[in-house]
């Protein structure tokens, strides 16, 4: 497969497209139909270890020297090749990853977008003066890490690239990607476009393959000076655990369970496109989805019957046909999303869409489902599900409302539905979230936001000019003169 010059099968490193060095190629399926789109690359610890030798050539060489501005100019042009290239872009991620084009429009605007902001910001972090002893000039720089790894999931290649590599870019890093083994393509595209654009040979390089190999000899690598990692709770644990080894920082964004509190006085009208909408953008398979929505308990039967007539009206299809929802990613994710629906077959089902009749039968279909009646405690109301799966859970008051809502492990992102002003503050201040919206949810998905979770959500921060903290670090220099 070779859409935008991407050689599917190879790694790209150093600016070269090369065969992994074993030879060996995995199967990548379209989940719309469960056919092989392509083969990809099985990189493994070979080919991480040049990845991470061109990483550093080139922090050596021209893009070490690369002023903050001409970084940013660079990332100014990704951004519009980007944009040059987004309906190619757009099909390739649709295909790879399941999901409906509209969707994979918006992620490649959302891509454009990151560059043009770390563009931006690029020569805008600056460090301090510090006010000291006589004789002293005393300051501080602001430093890349070096060579950084990046493991990101298959949800949203593009979104995680533009905001993990984006910021790391923009403060003189040097790369190395590992994009899921299940979809991949836009993480090549985006690597050769970028080279397209003026990015030094080597100062970003895509090693695709299994996490378990490529994954891991990345994470693990001496020459790696920082890890970001967006996945699964359990991976993030082995990936903390590597980074130990070599006393590297990480940042780890490890998804949530993430509810909307809609008190008594909500907008309704306003609200209910986001309760639904939250809990199914990208089949659930999305970190911050609203996995839970609580109400409070003289609406609830009325939030419930409304959330129910917008699910019956969902329509689940292959990714091309452009519907609600599209496939899972894979029918292994079918599965595990099929097992959570099974236990909740003790609660009620207010609601399910449809998975249209022409959809292929070997793509990963799930109907979206939305649970009501749930108790807190239950599976489906603690667990992660990454499905299009919602549960509905009661609640009396705003303290009730607050247990409720911090009453999982998780902590990414919450929100909140009242026109109570001092409440929006009071419940702002209470939730135990990363991120907290009043009155919306998720703010159109805000480049510019500070992102990251607390508990099992992980930690460190993504997005907006925060990230470019994460991406550097600080030197203080003491200057005695006298
Ligand atoms: P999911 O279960 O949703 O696929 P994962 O956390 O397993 O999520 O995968 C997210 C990313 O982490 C993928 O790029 C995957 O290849 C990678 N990964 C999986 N296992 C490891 C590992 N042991 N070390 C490093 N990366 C891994």
């Amino acid at each position: 497969m070779k859409p935008l010059g991407i050689s599917s099968d190879r790694c790209l490193i150093g600016g070269s497209w090369v065969a992994p060095q074993s030879g060996k190629v995995l199967d990548l399926i379209n989940p719309s139909d469960g056919t092989v789109l392509c083969e990809i690359a099985r990189g493994a610890e070979a080919d991480i270890d040049a990845a991470v030798a061109a990483a550093e050539d080139a922090l050596q060489g021209s893009w070490g020297k690369a002023t903050a501005a001409e970084r940013g100019r660079v990332l100014a042009h990704i951004g519009a090749l980007v944009l040059e290239n987004k309906d190619t872009l757009a099909e390739l991620e649709a295909q790879d990853v399941g999901k409906p084009l509209k969707q994979a429009s918006a992620d490649v605007l959302a891509l454009a977008r990151y560059m043009e902001f770390y563009a931006g910001a690029a020569d805008k972090l600056h460090g301090q003066t510090i006010p000291y002893l006589d004789g002293y000039t005393v300051y501080t720089l602001r430093e890349p890490h070096g060579v950084t790894g990046h493991i990101i999931p298959w949800n949203y290649p593009m979104q995680i690239i533009g905001r993990s590599v984006g910021a790391a870019l923009a403060t003189g890093n040097a790369c190395v990607l590992k994009p899921a083994e299940e979809a991949c393509l836009t993480a090549l595209a985006f690597a050769e476009l970028a080279n397209r654009a003026g990015l030094p040979p080597g100062a970003m390089n895509v090693v695709p393959g299994l996490g378990a190999e490529a994954g891991a000899a990345l994470t693990a690598h001496p020459g790696v000076h920082h890890v970001s990692f967006t996945g699964s709770v359990g991976v993030g644990k082995l990936i903390q655990r590597a980074a130990a080894d070599n006393i590297v920082p990480v940042t780890l964004e490890l998804g949530g369970k993430s509810p909307q509190v809609v008190f008594e006085d909500a907008d309704l009208e306003a609200a209910l496109p986001f309760l639904v909408n939250a809990g199914i953008q990208n089949a659930g398979q999305t970190c911050s989805a609203s996995s839970r929505i609580l109400v409070q308990q003289n609406r609830y039967a009325e939030v419930v019957e409304a959330m129910a007539n917008r699910y019956a009206k969902l329509r689940a299809g292959p990714a091309l046909a452009d519907l609600d929802v599209g496939p899972l990613v894979s029918n292994r994710q079918k599965d595990i999303v099929e097992g959570f629906l099974q236990k909740g077959a003790d609660l009620e089902i207010a609601a399910q869409g449809q998975v249209i009749g022409d959809a292929p039968t070997g793509g990963a279909y799930v109907a979206p489902t939305l649970f009501a009646g749930v108790t807190p405690d239950h599976v489906l109301a603690q667990d992660e599900i990454f499905g299009p799966v919602q549960v509905v859970i009661p609640f009396a008051d705003e303290d009730d409302a607050v247990a409720i809502a911090n009453g999982t492990d998780f902590g990414l992102v919450a929100s909140c539905w009242t026109q109570d002003g001092a409440r929006q503050l009071r419940m702002a201040k209470r939730l135990r979230a990363g991120q907290v919206f009043l009155n919306n949810y998720g703010a159109g998905g805000g480049v510019e936001l500070p992102f990251g979770g607390t508990g099992l959500s992980g930690h460190g921060r993504e997005k907006g000019f925060e990230a470019l903290y994460g991406f550097t670090t600080l030197k203080t220099v003491a200057a005695f003169h006298g």
